[in-house]
């Protein structure tokens, strides 16, 4: 069987190539080996099994919770003590899971792309090899080959995965009772957002982090805020501190972290290991295929996902930059064009990040520290949500959104938002960044009152001293 193009993963960078090529007119297929307990086919990937949607499912859930427990008397909304049924919350994620994953089959057969189940490997740069379930193997060839096998997370040797007091990001998405004591290793984006999850449900949440400082891809005066706002919310953040060991008993385990130079023993019901992710290729390359992996372990390509060979590309939590399912997205979207004749780039300088705690952290772009270190002229605007009327309406007033914009131009280089509805909110900066615009642009743009978005022109507005919501 020949195809114009085969995909090798079913994943939002796979899954989006197939039906971007399909819709082009070209004989597409993708493969993807990932089932169900009946052993029917799982799209969706990493993202929509285990990631980003059944993590907001369980982040919304538990913020809901969160809500009627803490906040509602505030709204004087009496309500008698809730409680929670964590059976009936997984089971809510769980449908949500099998909705989207099975919108991806249905969109596959609407646009006449050709599923194949079983694992894909690359004999060369026209042909893959696929083995079934029952270890069948069978041969396809392909004028184009798309690379899409996304990632899987990194383990550490000093506390080993065992699936049930040791467990990954897929594990913390299945518990079956909430952990009493929950300790996370890694304060990043997989960390501060289960970590929330379970805080949220009632764990005692610890959380040790290697780095010095809290997510070091923001300026500082954002995380400061970030984290003073986060110890109110009872995550224990430790910063700058190994797990050198740890041990396991019957129910619980014992970390052995290395804070301020000293050994101290904690015990966990159950510990979430989020230390990273490593890109996913095992037995993917036949030896000789003529593709070999960069010292990180990812497949090397260039800014159009192109790799060593002719007519083979790569593309999402496989190759070089964020591990994000939009950039992966926007990958597949962008390879299937160029084998269709097309000339579509993707704009890596504006990868929008989101962190889905409460408040959201947002940002995209340059960072104060970056601007520095490039020798560019910046000024900012900063905006407090506690000076938003929206905010304070809905009782949501933590935090501030941040704009950088060049000195000379204007135009803006950089947001960063840390508050209630940061992802939208960076939204509308992002698509203004796309347009080059300036900060002066955002400041003649009417925004409707009261919105939270407000922000956003108050702190445009701010970089040329003109907000008027605030002292400049
Ligand atoms: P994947 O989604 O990993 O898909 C790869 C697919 O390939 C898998 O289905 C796999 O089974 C299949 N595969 C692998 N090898 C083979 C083979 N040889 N043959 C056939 N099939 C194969 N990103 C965001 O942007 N926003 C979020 O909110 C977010 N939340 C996340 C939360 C968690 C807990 C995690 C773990 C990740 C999250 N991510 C989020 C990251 C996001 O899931 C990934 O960046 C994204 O899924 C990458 O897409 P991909 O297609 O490259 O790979
Ligand atoms: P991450 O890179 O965000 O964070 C890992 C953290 O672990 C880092 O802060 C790192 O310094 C720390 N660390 C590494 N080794 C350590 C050690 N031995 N001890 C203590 N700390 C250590 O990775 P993650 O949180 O595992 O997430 C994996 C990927 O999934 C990320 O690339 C992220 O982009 C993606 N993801 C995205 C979202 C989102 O977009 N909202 C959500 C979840 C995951």
């Amino acid at each position: 069987m020949e195809y114009d193009v085969i995909v090798i993963g079913g994943g939002p960078g796979g899954y989006v190539a197939a039906i971007k090529a399909s819709q082009l007119g070209l004989k597409t297929a993708c493969i993807e080996f990932d089932e169900d307990d009946q052993g029917k086919q799982k799209l969706g990937g990493t993202c929509l099994n285990v990631g980003c949607i059944p993590s907001k499912s369980l982040l919304d859930s538990s913020y809901k919770y969160h809500q009627i427990s803490e906040s509602f008397d505030e709204h004087g909304i009496k309500v008698s003590k809730p409680n929670y049924d964590l059976a009936r919350m997984m089971e809510r994620k769980n449908e949500i899971v099998k909705k989207l994953t099975g919108g991806v089959s249905h969109l596959f057969s609407h646009n006449k792309v050709e599923a194949i189940h079983g694992k894909g490997k690359l004999l060369n740069q026209n042909e893959v090899e696929v083995t079934d379930l029952k270890g069948k193997k069978k041969k396809y060839k392909g004028k184009n080959i798309v690379l899409a096998t996304g990632s899987r997370p990194i383990n550490i040797p000093s506390v080993p995965w065992n699936g049930t007091t040791v467990v990954g990001s897929a594990g913390a998405l299945e518990f079956t009772e909430t952990p009493k004591k929950l300790g996370i290793i890694g304060a990043g984006v997989i960390g501060l957002e289960l970590g929330s999850v379970w805080s949220r449900l009632g764990s005692e949440v610890s959380i040790y982090e290697a780095e010095k400082d809290l997510l070091p891809m923001l300026d500082s005066d954002m995380t400061r805020t970030i984290e003073r706002e986060f110890k109110k919310q009872n995550l224990n953040i430790h910063l700058g501190c190994f797990v050198k060991g740890s041990k396991k008993y019957r129910k619980g385990i014992n970390l052995e972290v290395e804070i301020d130079g000293k050994i101290e023993k904690k015990y966990f019901d159950k510990v979430i290991v989020a230390v990273g992710r490593r890109p996913f290729t095992d037995n993917l390359l036949d030896e000789g295929c003529g593709l070999t992996l960069d010292e990180k372990g990812f497949i090397p390509v260039d800014g159009y996902c192109q790799t060593d060979l002719n007519n083979v590309y790569a593309v999402g939590d496989l190759v070089r930059g964020p591990m994000l399912a939009h950039k992966a997205m926007e990958e597949g979207v962008m390879v299937a064009e160029r084998i269709a004749g097309k000339k579509m780039e993707v704009n890596y300088d504006l990868v929008p990040s989101v962190i889905y705690t409460h408040p959201e952290i947002a940002w995209v772009g340059k960072t104060e520290k970056q601007l520095k270190d490039e020798g560019i002229d910046f000024k900012k605007g900063n905006f407090p949500f506690a000076a938003s009327g929206r905010a304070l309406a809905a009782g949501d007033a933590v935090g501030s959104v941040k704009v950088l914009a060049d000195k000379e131009t204007d135009q803006v280089l950089g947001v960063q938002i840390f508050g209630n509805s940061a992802s939208e909110i960076l939204q509308q900066g992002l698509i203004g960044m796309e347009f080059s615009a300036s900060s002066e642009d955002f400041g003649l743009t009417m925004f409707s009152h009261p919105t939270v978005s407000e922000a956003l022109h108050e702190a445009a507005l701010a970089v040329n001293k003109q907000a008027i919501h605030i002292g400049n």
